[in-house]
């Protein structure tokens, strides 16, 4: 394309888990400097309140009812943003990389020639250990950390049962919210203590944050119960039980009796 004006360039920015506080210095000054913003429903309207007034905003998330816009449309609309010379946002919720789907437009970006950059953001996960009170590994309780996708494939279990059933360790699921019957069978099954502590937290890190804590046995009659819809996370070990010593508001209740 000769006549074509320089390409710009596409930032696969981390947007964090929701509280816009998490936004890292550099998300900041690429969406203040973005011409185009092109986010998902994960992102939050006061992480979008960064980009300039003039910036264009492009939805490419699921709306109530409907699909997002398929993945491969999506690698192509940040190629074409580019080449019309653009400064390009893609921001994404919680950190690019994790489960984000950022590689595979990091792929398609290279494959094109345009120039690009992962900026990381706070993931899910550590946002909602932060929020919650319940730290991810602890030299007393879990010596390893697990992320996984709980969105199983058709009904098959397609994860790694016996090691993730072991002791000494926390299974962060993201995307497990449905799944979280099955989830529960099949760790059991595979040899996890019944008794093994395990939370949801809805919506981590905003102000209506939902935390649910029960035992691997329990926390899907619990969770059905209050009615959790995503985006939650589910954090299984013996550290959920640190939750209640170290939530902020725990801790605080604690101290005034
Ligand atoms: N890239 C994102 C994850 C995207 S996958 C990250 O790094 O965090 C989408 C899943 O992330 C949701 O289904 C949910 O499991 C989790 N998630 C994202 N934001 C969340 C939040 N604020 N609270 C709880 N779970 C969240």
């Amino acid at each position: 394309m000769p006549s074509s004006p320089l390409p710009g360039k596409v930032f696969l920015v981390g947007g964090g888990p929701g509280d816009p506080d998490l936004l890292t210095v550099k998300a900041v000054r690429l969406l203040a400097a973005a011409d185009v913003v092109v986010y998902d429903n994960l992102v939050s309207p006061a992480v979008l309140a960064h980009a300039p007034p003039q910036a264009q905003r492009i939805y490419v998330g699921k709306k109530a009812g409907k699909h997002a816009l398929p993945q491969e449309e999506i690698n192509q609309l940040l190629v074409e943003l580019a080449r019309e010379g653009k400064q390009v946002v893609r921001l994404k919720g919680g950190d690019p990389y994790i489960f984000g789907r950022g590689g595979e437009e990091a792929e398609t970006l290279v494959a094109a020639g345009i120039p690009f950059e992962a900026v990381p953001g706070v993931t899910a996960a550590a946002g909602a250990a932060a929020y919650t009170g319940i730290p991810l590994t602890h030299r007393d309780h879990a010596q390893s950390c697990f992320l996984v996708t709980g969105h199983l494939k058709d009904e098959s279990c397609n994860l790694d049962w016996p090691t993730l059933a072991r002791a000494g360790q926390t299974l962060v699921i993201y995307m497990g919210l449905t799944s979280l019957p099955e989830i529960s069978r099949q760790l059991i099954a595979h040899g996890m203590a019944a008794d093994t502590p395990a939370a949801c937290v809805r919506r981590a890190t905003l102000p209506d944050q939902q935390v649910i804590t029960g035992t691997i046995t329990d926390l899907p009659a619990q969770v059905l119960a209050a009615g959790l819809k995503p985006p939650a996370l589910l954090i299984i070990g013996r550290v959920v039980s640190l939750h209640t010593v170290l939530h902020p508001v725990a801790g605080t209740l604690g101290q005034e009796s």
